[in-house]
């Protein structure tokens, strides 16, 4: 038995089911052929993001955010150094909670930016804050070293 994780696209919302070893491989959605790990930071409306924050089995990063949000323009580039530092054993996306205030209600987010990591369907922790891409890349790794 080879170990299988499921894998959300961002672009078209199909569950993918691939084998863990494969993910370093570059994989791509079976049904849009967009790329799953590949160190971009993938953008996120609410269906994927419910979709892969309740049933990813890849770690999965979040950055909550919005464009009138300048702490949160500032993380971005640092975000995205993290996320191709980190693939593809850990996903980055974001979503942009100005256009799905929902996000912020379901969650209680009360200040932006804000990081949520996920694993298997659960919030695993929150970093809150605008920080650099070290940080970001610690709280991760020494998030999923302890909790996971
Ligand atoms: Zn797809």
């Amino acid at each position: 038995m080879q170990d299988t994780v499921k894998a959300t696209c961002a672009v078209c919302g199909r569950t993918n089911r691939l084998p863990a070893a494969r993910l370093s491989a570059r994989p791509k959605c079976g049904a849009c052929g967009a790329a799953l790990a590949d160190g971009t930071v993938a953008v996120l409306d609410l269906t994927t993001h419910d979709k892969a924050t309740r049933s990813d089995e890849v770690a999965l990063v979040v950055d909550y955010w919005a464009p009138w949000c300048g702490p949160c323009r500032m993380m971005a580039p640092e975000f995205a150094r993290a996320a191709k530092a980190m693939a593809p054993r850990v996903r980055f996306a974001k979503i942009d909670t100005q256009d799905y205030p929902r996000v912020s209600q379901d969650l209680g987010i009360r200040g932006i930016p804000l990081l949520i990591l996920w694993h298997k369907g659960k919030e695993v922790a929150r970093l809150a804050g605008a920080h650099p891409a070290g940080e970001i890349e610690a709280f991760v790794r020494g998030t999923l070293a302890t909790k996971t």
